[in-house]
């Protein structure tokens, strides 16, 4: 009986920890991952925002001044990954977080 009770007891433990060893095995959806903060301190080095009619044209003149600006989207971005149509997905420069599919920062450059 008793040795019963130790082999309950190892399949117990063992099933406790396999609980969240299958959760992190489990990829992250891009909807999963949490939106960055544009307070961010790489977000705000960046110029990232959420919503393009956010950005500070002074401290970031890109997106405004150049020719093909007003087409630059996170989502046409290469260093975007994110399923097309969702509205947000991960990017290469925030590792763990999400970007609006219709943000913008700084370093974008279209995707090819
Ligand atoms: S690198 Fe590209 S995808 Fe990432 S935040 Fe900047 S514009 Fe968006």
């Amino acid at each position: 009986m008793k040795q019963s009770n130790n082999l309950s007891r190892r399949k117990f433990v063992f099933a406790s920890l396999m609980v969240p060893l299958v959760d992190l095995s489990r990829p992250l959806m891009a909807q999963e991952l949490p939106l960055v903060s544009e307070s961010d301190a790489t977000a705000v080095a960046l110029g990232y925002k959420h919503n393009v009619a956010s950005i500070d044209n002074m401290m970031f003149p890109r997106r405004s001044t150049e020719a093909n600006g007003s087409t630059q989207f996170c989502d046409n971005c290469i260093f975007y990954t994110g399923v097309a149509g969702e509205d947000q997905g991960p990017c290469a420069l925030f590792p763990g977080k999400a970007v609006a599919a219709k943000g913008w920062c700084n370093t974008w450059t279209l995707k090819s």
